[in-house]
């Protein structure tokens, strides 16, 4: 932990165990959570917190959810590895449903985002026989390991990482003259977010993701969709990239797929998937019968009811917050659950978070002083008044 955070943690009186074996990989909070309930974590005294987070978009039917404990319970008791050498009746199940909600035809599973988007790309490189070349948008974010930190176009990232995987071109978001100038004999694929969330949740117009896929059509381009962040619900829609009405070729997934077991998941065309050859990509632990169980049960539990609902109360969570007028918010942007609160220079939005945190609200932060919300899809009315309420206290 920096030690701004820790005079922080000091000053505000919230207690401290010392991280001694953890890389320094993470600024800490400096709170241990040991159990949770629906939208509530529960810290090493039992002090209750509203989790607005989620794990960042991860938790999206909340904590210890009845039908998903069982899910997994009962997969534990029966099978919990097997190599991916032998079939899989949960895996065929989950890959049928994930292929109905995407329009899309195959599935290939892994253990997170960035070993989603990294087969994305190895497949993406296979179909395009010889051509290699992957543009991205300027702020994106799609891991951490090489191929898709490369693909990442946040300079801060790459520091002490360098030399970068060869093969990506970054444009300016949103701008699709960018797209089109930067197309050249070696390009395979546009790798795009939806909606960007690390970089503040920045969404582009409307008819962005509609013209890509018409510069990818029009190109003979892969058009390769992320929705790790925003997936499986989260804004409302099964995914996204559905509010443009279009179909991507590969579409990567992962974080609420299972609710909080790793579990990633390629979704691709017949097209990609006719290039790939056994060997040519795998995973030791990818769709672990455990983790695909509680996935198949997340899916069945997001019906169109859950989808209206996550809408219904994102539209909630923005029109309070207009209502409240509160200065020092320069703009409140979001799509369903996924919301970021942005503030004037003057509020340092890592403090409001600590502040909230202090009082048993946990946020989390992203890009350019922006507070993001991505609540469980249970939350209701009352606790977005209490969120709310909280915010002008802390804010005062
Ligand atoms: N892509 C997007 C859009 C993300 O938001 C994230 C994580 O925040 C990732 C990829 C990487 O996912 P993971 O942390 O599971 O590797």
């Amino acid at each position: 932990m920096n030690l701004k955070i820790l005079n922080q943690v000091k000053e505000l009186g919230l207690s401290h165990k010392n991280i001694t074996y953890h890389v320094n990989t993470y600024n800490r909070f400096p709170v241990e959570f040991t159990k949770g309930k629906g939208a509530y974590l529960f810290d090493s005294d039992n002090n209750k917190y509203l989790d607005l987070l989620s794990g960042i978009a991860v938790t999206g039917f909340g904590h210890n959810k009845k039908e998903l404990v069982e899910a997994a319970k009962n997969q534990v008791d029966k099978l919990w590895h097997v190599s991916n050498l032998f079939l899989s009746s949960p895996q065929e199940q989950l890959g049928k449903k994930l292929s109905e909600i995407s329009k899309l035809d195959k599935v290939f599973f892994c253990n997170s985002g960035t070993e989603a988007n990294e087969a994305a790309i190895k497949f993406a490189r296979k179909w395009g026989n010889g051509r290699s070349t992957i543009i991205a948008a300027q702020g994106s974010f799609h891991g951490r390991t090489m191929g898709s930190l490369s693909a990442s176009m946040q300079e801060k990232l790459w520091e002490g990482f360098q030399p970068l995987t060869p093969g990506f071109v970054s444009v300016p978001y949103n701008n699709t003259n960018a797209i089109k100038n930067k197309i050249d004999n070696t390009t395979v694929a546009i790798l795009i977010e939806p909606i960007q969330g690390e970089s503040g949740i920045i969404i582009p117009d409307e008819n962005y993701l509609r013209e890509v896929r018409n510069i990818c059509n029009e190109n003979n381009l892969l058009m390769i969709v992320d929705e790790i962040q925003t997936g499986i619900g989260r804004t409302g829609k099964h995914f996204a990239h559905q509010y443009a009405n279009i179909t991507p070729d590969i579409i990567t997934v992962a974080k609420g797929i299972a609710n909080g077991i790793p579990l990633g998941a390629v979704i691709c065309s017949e097209k990609v998937n006719a290039a790939i050859t056994p060997g040519s990509h795998g995973s030791t632990f990818g769709g672990n019968p455990i983790a695909v169980s509680v996935a198949n049960k997340v899916l069945d539990l997001l019906t169109e009811d859950v989808l209206s609902q996550i809408i219904a109360q994102g539209n909630y969570i923005k029109q309070q917050l207009l209502k409240e007028n509160l200065s020092g918010i320069s703009d409140i942007r979001g799509k369903g659950l996924m919301i970021g609160i942005e503030f004037n220079k003057e509020i340092e939005v890592k403090d409001l978070a600590l502040k909230l945190l202090q009082n048993k609200i946990i946020v989390g932060t992203a890009g350019n002083n922006v507070l993001r919300l991505l609540p469980p899809f249970i939350i209701t009315n009352e606790e977005v008044d209490f969120f709310i309420e909280t915010l002008k206290i802390v804010f005062d």
